[in-house]
């Protein structure tokens, strides 16, 4: 049975990628339609504070509210410990039920439904539901995660394994995290929430299958996680996933969201702020192609091109904790193959590139303005190809040529007229050590500024 929505686009997937991009373009004004059913496995997963700002400023309170923090994150990696920062617990899938409670208030119209099959045509969307029904519209988002784009995954790394989990309860009701290397190759990510305790594992082939055989006793013999774990008895113990991929960003009229686009290493942690984050990125993009269609392929590159960066950005993230790692390993014997066959994937490209003053360009490029793209004069730097639009909400490049014509003058009056966003520039200006010093303003919102406030964060 057909029916076609009266919306310009189906969104297939209620996670944080597909819920995040319903919401940006409702608010939008354009007419979506999502169809998901909430992930049927529990899992915690740890965000951090950017994530759950990101979720609050998404009107996506009750999901938000599920996030039990901050904790200190707690990582002992390569025999290190650290507390780099905070993070929060979200339990799923509680967290995808509140999603969907958000979407509803918002108004967004909703079909809560298994979805046997979603398929580019010439001229519209089908997406085919468990009940029969196939619905219809001109365009369609993939987003059911990243089971749903394991055929279509490309530069994938050689190194997959799954995930192990194991879950129980736990004596203690505190919420606590931490992560850690473990010796001979491998991590492990705890958590406890509510009276349960989660553990999830990588671990070398061998040691996996090992361990699957007699988890108990596995466990028993890492002393790290068994002190976590304490006493409980492991309830639960399964495999999840977690191939790592990029794809095509769009297949005829079939747009791909979150981790059905790419799928990052668990590793990271980033998994939710890249799916909240890639919908900020598709929203503009689609807006812009429903009053212009003939410009998707300019779009698609566009889009493409922001993708793959974020991609390669988080694998080279990736790849130096590997690194970390098998250092540190190093100092006391060969490290294990684990990480060293880690250390060289994707490349051997540091994480940021330098980004010598001589080389900064201003030209014109697409960038993100409010809810569309637009074509704007942008900073292009060897780190950021794909240009540097607006710093604290001010556009950077009539600095950049005041700075780059010498015009002392000119730059002085952009930086006052910055206002208060003003100090945000200057700071990360002076994050650029080859770039020549701003010239220091009068006054910034009444209050003299210091030398040291500008160059000491
Ligand atoms: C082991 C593991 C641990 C992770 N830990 C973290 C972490 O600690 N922090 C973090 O930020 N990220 C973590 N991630 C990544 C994170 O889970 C994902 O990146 C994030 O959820 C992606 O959001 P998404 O909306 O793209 O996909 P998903 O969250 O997977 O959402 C897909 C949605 O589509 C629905 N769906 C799928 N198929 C169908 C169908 N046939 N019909 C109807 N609906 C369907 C699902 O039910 C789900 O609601 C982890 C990933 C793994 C594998």
């Amino acid at each position: 049975m057909r029916q076609d929505m009266d919306s310009e686009i189906l969104i297939a997937g209620s996670g944080p990628a597909g819920a995040a991009l319903a919401m940006l373009l409702h608010r939008a004004g354009r007419r979506v339609t999502l169809v998901g059913r909430v992930r049927d496995y529990q899992a915690i997963e740890g965000i951090a504070r950017r994530s759950l700002q990101a979720l609050q400023s998404l009107g996506l309170h009750r999901a938000a509210a599920c996030a039990v923090g901050p904790l200190p994150r707690r990582v002992i990696w390569g025999g290190k410990a650290r507390a780099p920062n905070a993070e929060w617990l979200l339990p799923r899938p509680s967290f995808d039920a509140a999603l969907l409670e958000d979407l509803h208030e918002a108004g967004i119209p909703m079909i809560k439904a298994r979805i046997t099959f979603l398929e580019s045509q010439k001229s519209e969307v089908r997406l085919g539901l468990a009940d029969g029904r196939i619905l219809t519209a001109p365009w369609g988002v993939e987003a059911r995660g990243r089971a749903a784009a394991r055929r279509q995954f490309r530069d994938a790394a050689p190194w997959s394994t799954p995930a192990w989990i194991l879950r129980g309860e736990a004596a203690d009701s505190d919420p606590a995290s931490a992560a850690l290397s473990l010796p001979g190759g491998g991590w492990a990510w705890w958590s406890r929430l509510k009276g349960q305790q989660y553990l999830q594992l990588a671990l070398p082939e061998a040691t996996l299958r090992r361990a699957r055989h007699d988890p108990n006793i596995w466990l028993a013999a890492q002393p790290d996680l068994a002190q976590l774990w304490g006493q409980a008895k492991i309830c639960h113990h399964y495999q999840r996933p977690s191939l790592l991929g990029r794809t095509q960003v769009r297949e005829g009229r079939l747009w791909r969201l979150g981790d059905a686009a790419m799928a990052i290493d668990p590793l990271s942690g980033q998994g939710i702020f890249n799916a909240l984050s890639s919908a900020h990125g598709l929203a503009p993009v689609l807006n812009s192609l429903f009053e212009e269609t003939s410009i998707a392929a300019p779009l698609e590159r566009f889009h493409q091109r922001r993708q793959d960066a974020q991609y390669w950005r988080f694998a080279r993230a990736g790849r130096d904790f590997y690194r970390q790692a098998a250092y540190q390993e190093s100092i006391d014997a060969d490290p294990a193959p684990y990480w060293t066959e880690r250390c060289h994937w994707p490349d051997h490209q540091p994480l940021h590139l330098p980004e010598p003053w001589a080389q900064v360009r201003v030209r014109r490029g697409l960038a993100i303005i409010g809810n569309h793209l637009a074509e704007r004069e942008l900073v292009f730097t060897q780190d950021q190809p794909m240009g540097i639009q607006a710093v604290a909400g001010i556009s950077l490049a009539p600095l950049v040529k005041a700075m780059q014509d010498g015009d002392h003058a000119a730059a002085r009056a952009l930086l006052a007229a910055a206002g208060p966003a003003a100090m945000a520039i200057i700071r990360w200006w002076a994050d650029h050590p080859d770039w020549p010093a701003l010239p220091e303003p009068h006054s910034l919102g009444g209050a003299p500024l210091s030398p040291i406030d500008s160059a000491s964060q």
